[in-house]
């Protein structure tokens, strides 16, 4: 089966092809055997296209910048020139798309039609850069593909049974009926990551308390339990939770007001302060990238030293803050670019947790040994870094689905 995964961003979209064959059963992981990403954020009136198959990366500029042409010329090099990996596009049979808002809606992998598409779009004020994006990356493929089956996997899917009083505000009840409430994201990051736990300890999910910790540019924290998230970091929006790359995380509310009141300040400048100001970003006044404030912190830069300890700090008490939805921890998870790379975030975390008994092995920690427990024999809990692979979990969530129709 050729699943295509489209990931659409709001200035980029990334895209792969998969080929699956594993008869009826839950697939092992393969590599896409094609890779494209198209950027937009080039200012200079050009849109970058960069095309990964046959063992080859290319690279070419796009004089057309909207999202359908764009995609098509994209998806023209599956079948033409060098990067040719099918014969026609017709061979593709169904085609995934991450979703970042789903509402309350979907808690699983669902087929696209006409009322998941107005759903997607009835979300847009929830998730203004992603929900169009996803919607403009549907129709294109509507537009290109005819009739093929689309799958819709969301971000949000993951949290949907969050039990109610992790879930809601303690405002009232009228606003949660207006739909604020705890939706979470990252969901398909850790819904993998958890699996690849059970796969790798031997054990069931439904036997596993595990804590995630997903520490990309976003970050968020999430308890599982019987392979069902119980509680996140990130709520409303994306906003919420651990201090991030641009992003503040929880802060009092009452700052916001403050903020509108005292200074004058109207909600886009406080939006763009909160998102994209703020976090790492903010406090360093180098970088969101944590390996650039690493290396500043080797100079000691008091500022990115600060930012680094805010940022482990928060993750402590927000790993800390999963144990009450637990009640045991099995296993801590790293995932994700800074989850994945960084040996020291991951051993500064670990030794301020250290009072619940977990102890890393500090030498398999600095390996970065990926998929195999790096806790020592006498630590309350197993610790793991997994890679995540988000698109693969899509492609594998598209072809069971489309497996279970057949
Ligand atoms: P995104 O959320 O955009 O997918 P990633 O998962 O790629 O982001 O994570 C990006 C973050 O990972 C950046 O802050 C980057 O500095 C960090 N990162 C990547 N490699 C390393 C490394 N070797 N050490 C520390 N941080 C790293």
């Amino acid at each position: 089966m050729k699943v295509l995964v489209l990931n659409a961003g709001s200035s980029s979209q990334k895209s792969c092809l998969y080929d699956l064959d594993s008869r009826g059963k839950k697939p092992n992981f393969v590599s896409p055997i094609w890779e494209a990403t198209i950027d937009w954020t080039l200012n200079l009136g050009h849109t970058l296209l960069k095309v990964k198959s046959n063992g080859q990366e290319y690279s070419t500029y796009l004089s057309d910048h909207n999202r359908l042409e764009s995609i098509k010329t994209m998806l023209k090099t599956m079948v033409e020139g060098e990067t040719k990996v099918l014969e026609h596009l017709s061979d593709i049979d169904v085609v995934g798309h991450r979703v970042v808002h789903g509402g309350t809606k979907y808690s699983q992998a669902t087929l696209i039609n006409s009322e998941v598409k107005a759903t997607i779009e009835k979300l847009i004020p929830l998730a203004p850069n992603h929900n169009p994006a996803h919607l403009e990356g549907i129709e294109s493929v509507e537009n290109i593909l005819g009739d093929i089956p689309q799958v819709a996997v969301f971000d949000t899917a993951f949290h949907t049974n969050i039990p109610l009083y992790a879930k809601i505000y303690p405002l009232n009840h009228e606003f949660y009926k207006r739909g604020i409430q705890r939706y979470g994201f990252h969901g398909i990051s850790h819904e993998y990551v958890s699996q690849r736990t059970s796969e790798i300890l031997q054990q069931p999910l439904k036997n596993l308390n595990l804590v995630t910790c997903h520490l990309g540019n976003g970050c968020s924290i999430t308890a599982v339990k019987n392979g069902q998230s119980v509680n996140t970091t990130m709520g409303f929006t994306p906003l919420e939770g651990v201090m991030m790359g641009t992003r503040c995380g929880s802060i009092d509310p009452a700052i916001v007001i403050h903020l509108m009141t005292e200074y004058g300040y109207d909600g886009e400048k406080i939006n763009h302060i909160l998102n994209k100001e703020s976090g790492l970003w903010g406090m360093s006044e180098i970088s969101s990238d944590l390996r650039t404030i690493l290396k500043a912190k080797s100079e000691n830069n008091p500022k990115a030293i600060l930012a680094i300890e805010m940022y482990i700090f928060r993750l402590q008490e927000a790993i800390a803050s999963m144990l009450p939805s637990l009640g045991s921890l099995d296993a801590l998870v790293f995932t994700a670019g800074v989850g994945e790379n960084s040996a020291f975030i991951r051993e500064k975390v670990c030794q301020g947790l250290g009072f619940l008994g977990l102890k890393l092995d500090l030498e398999k920690n600095s390996q970065s040994l990926f998929n195999e427990n790096i806790a020592t024999a006498d630590s309350n809990s197993k610790i793991l870094i997994i890679p995540t692979k988000e698109d693969w979990a899509i492609a594998s969530q598209c072809f069971q689905l489309m497996e279970s129709k057949n």
